[in-house]
Order: structure tokens, then C-alpha cells, then sequence
């Protein structure tokens, strides 16, 4: 099979790296000429993601078709679904690709999260009603904490832009105990395999490390799994699909969603039986799921542009029991050129107190 991958990032990477694994053959589609997937792919094709005769061209080629981004023109992707095997369709892009969107959705299907409001201009400014500090994020195009405001007092509005026509999101703060990612992959004859929470420790917004098999309270993975399910029932999301969320006493609350291979994720290449790339590529194939199960314990710990010099020194003492997945990126500040997972518990410390 021919599988279409639109994006080649990491996660692209790591999907056209499953898919060889399998047999099968991958087609990429990104815009930047130099992105990691593309030395993978068996094909590469280099087009802007709102070029839709370059990316029916692309389509003609493929199999099956899926996406590992949110941020492709889902007007597009509406209409080569109708000719072309985009199973996953666009409905989940429209969702995941606007802050407001998401919201919407979890008010409908009455799943808790962060109070927000809609602002759309300054003069919206003037109307919020929730409690200092909150958060401003744009709608759109916001990740790893990027367009958002931390809003402490009135003077802290004056810094914010509109240019571009941006709108925002006013959100409640959630003082959180923790924050934890699920991930549930839905096949096209409607089996499910959801994994065990995998619980995320951030830094300046930008995942840090992802532990799985923490003690989370069954009640606590209960209304996330709850929550998951009835997403991809009620919204008819089909493949892989991500939620994030924020747990304060118990209490579960719903952040965003990614239909896509997500970066918590990674750590089911190493720790359990089948990955997330795998589970998702087999849900598009009419394969059966595999199990979510865990194999061996570890923890993973993102590496960013800044980081170089202290993970060569981190590796030079501890490659034994650590694996290092490179993007093949060029090292920016807080721009994610790789991965580690270490199987060895005992260096958790290193990485909460030292590491960056
Ligand atoms: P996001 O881009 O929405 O995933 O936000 C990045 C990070 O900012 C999250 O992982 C949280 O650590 C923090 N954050 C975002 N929204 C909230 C919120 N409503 N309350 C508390 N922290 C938040």
C-alpha cells in the first residue's frame, strides 16, 4: 500500500517509519523542502499545504491517506476526501485547528474545562469576567504555549496584539496538581484501543518529560477515557486522537485535542507492545488494534535546540540505559530536535531538578 502522510515533521517521520515496518510504502507532502520525513518517505512531494492541485497530485498516488498536523486547509482536505481515501476526513482538522472550535465542541458535549470567553477585538477586552490571573490564547495556530498572554492584571492587556486579525481565548487558570495526555485510536469497524494516561510535566508550556504508569486515581482516568470516547463517537473522529487535560483534585478538565500522532506519544515506540503510529496506521488499514498494554517502563524527555551540549554530556555517562531519537533538525531555542527515553527510573531526579 501507498500511504499518504500530509506533514513531515517528527511525527511524519516516525509514521513513514512504521509503515515501512509494515510493508508499506510512504508518501510525504510538507512545505519545507528540508523536513525530517522526507529522507524516509519512499516519495516526497514539496507544496504549500493550501496548493490543492500540488496536493491532488499528491493524493492521486496514495492508498490511504492521513495527516500529522492540524493546520492543513481543511476546505481542501473537505474536497479531495470526496474523490480520494482521506478517511479520517476533515471534520477533526476543523475542530483541532481553532482553540474555539474545541471549546465549542466540549461545551456541547458537556465536558468540563477551563471557564473561557470568546474576545474578539479590544474592546472584548473590556468585558472579561473571570478571575486574575487568566490566560489570553489566540484561536489559532497557538502550541507549546505560543500566542498565549498570562494576564495578571488590567495592565498586563495593554501588551496584547490584534494584528493579523487574531482572536483570543480568555481562560480560567487552573491551578492543577498535574496534567496528563490520553490517547485513543478508533478503528473504521469501530474497535477501540485506548492507552493508560501518560502524565506530562511542562516547561514554559512546552511538554518536558512524559512518564506513563503513574498511580492515577481509576476515577481520574475513568472521566478522561469518558471524555475521549465520546468525542470520537459524537464527533466522528475515526484513527488516532489525542486530548489533553488538567487534573485538580481529582477533577478532570479539557484543555485541547489532536487528532494526530501526539508527542507524549512517542514513548509507546520503546515502552509498550504497539506504538501509537502502529495502532493509528492499522486503524486506517481495516487492521485489528493492537494492545495498549506496556512492556517495559521508562520515561521520555524532549529535547530542545538549547539543549545540545547538556545531553551529550547527559549521554557520554548514560547511553546504556537511554535511546536517542533524532529529528535531524536544526538546534533553535525550544525548537524539539529530538527525543530521549531513559529506562531507568532512578535518573527521574536528574531530569525534574537539572535538566535545562
Ligand atoms: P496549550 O498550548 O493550551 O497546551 O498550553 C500550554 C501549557 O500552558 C499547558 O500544557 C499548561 O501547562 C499551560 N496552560 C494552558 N492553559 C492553561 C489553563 N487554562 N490553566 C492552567 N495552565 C494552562
Amino acid at each position: 500500500m501507498r500511504i499518504g502522510i500530509i506533514g513531515g515533521g517528527q511525527l511524519g517521520m516516525f509514521l513513514a517509519l512504521q509503515a515501512y515496518e509494515m510493508g508499506h510504502e510512504s508518501i510525504v507532502y510538507d512545505c519545507k523542502a528540508d523536513c525530517c520525513a522526507k529522507t524516509i518517505a519512499s516519495k516526497f512531494y514539496l507544496g504549500s499545504f493550501d496548493d490543492e492541485e500540488k496536493l491532488e497530485e499528491f493524493a492521486k498516488e496514495c492508498d490511504v491517506i492521513t495527516y500529522e498536523f492540524e493546520n492543513i486547509n481543511s476546505a481542501i482536505v473537505k474536497k479531495l476526501a470526496t474523490k480520494y481515501p482521506i478517511l479520517q476526513k476533515e471534520h477533526p482538522l476543523v475542530i483541532a485547528s481553532s482553540r474555539y472550535n474545541e471549546r465549542m465542541m466540549a461545551n456541547k458535549l458537556q465536558i468540563r474545562q477551563p471557564r473561557w470567553q470568546l474576545i474578539k477585538n479590544k474592546v472584548d477586552l473590556k468585558k472579561i469576567e473571570l478571575n486574575y490571573p487568566y490566560l489570553l490564547k489566540s484561536i489559532s495556530l497557538g502550541y507549546d504555549g505560543k500566542g498565549q498572554y498570562l494576564i495578571k492584571e488590567a495592565n498586563d492587556l495593554e501588551q496584547v496584539s490584534f494584528n493579523n486579525k487574531v482572536e483570543y481565548l480568555a481562560e480560567e487558570m487552573i491551578t492543577f496538581d498535574y496534567e496528563m495526555s490520553l490517547i485513543a485510536i478508533r478503528s473504521l469497524t469501530n474497535e477501540y484501543a485506548i492507552y493508560e494516561p501518560f502524565y506530562n510535566i511542562h516547561h514554559q508550556g512546552i511538554l518536558n518529560i512524559t512518564l506513563i504508569d503513574e498511580d492515577i486515581p481509576t476515577k481520574v482516568v475513568t472521566q478522561a477515557k469518558e471524555a475521549i470516547q465520546k468525542i470520537m463517537d459524537q464527533e466522528a473522529i475515526y484513527g488516532i486522537l489525542c486530548c489533553e487535560f488538567f487534573v485538580k483534585d481529582d477533577v478532570v478538565y479539557f484543555n485541547e485535542m489532536a487528532c494526530r500522532p501526539h508527542n507524549s506519544g512517542h514513548i509507546t515506540m520503546d515502552t509498550h507492545y504497539v506504538s501509537q503510529y502502529e495502532n493509528h496506521l492499522r486503524a486506517l488499514l481495516g487492521l485489528p488494534l493492537g494492545t495498549t498494554a506496556i512492556k517495559t517502563n521508562g520515561f521520555m524527555v524532549n529535547v530542545l535546540g538549547q539543549d545540545t551540549k547538556q545531553l551529550t554530556t547527559y549521554l557520554s555517562d548514560n547511553y546504556a540505559y537511554s535511546k536517542y531519537y533524532d529529528y535531524h533538525k536544526e538546534p533553535r531555542d525550544n525548537r524539539k530536535i529530538g527525543h530521549l527515553v531513559v529506562f531507568d527510573k532512578n535518573k527521574l531526579n536528574y531530569f525534574k531538578k537539572e535538566w535545562r
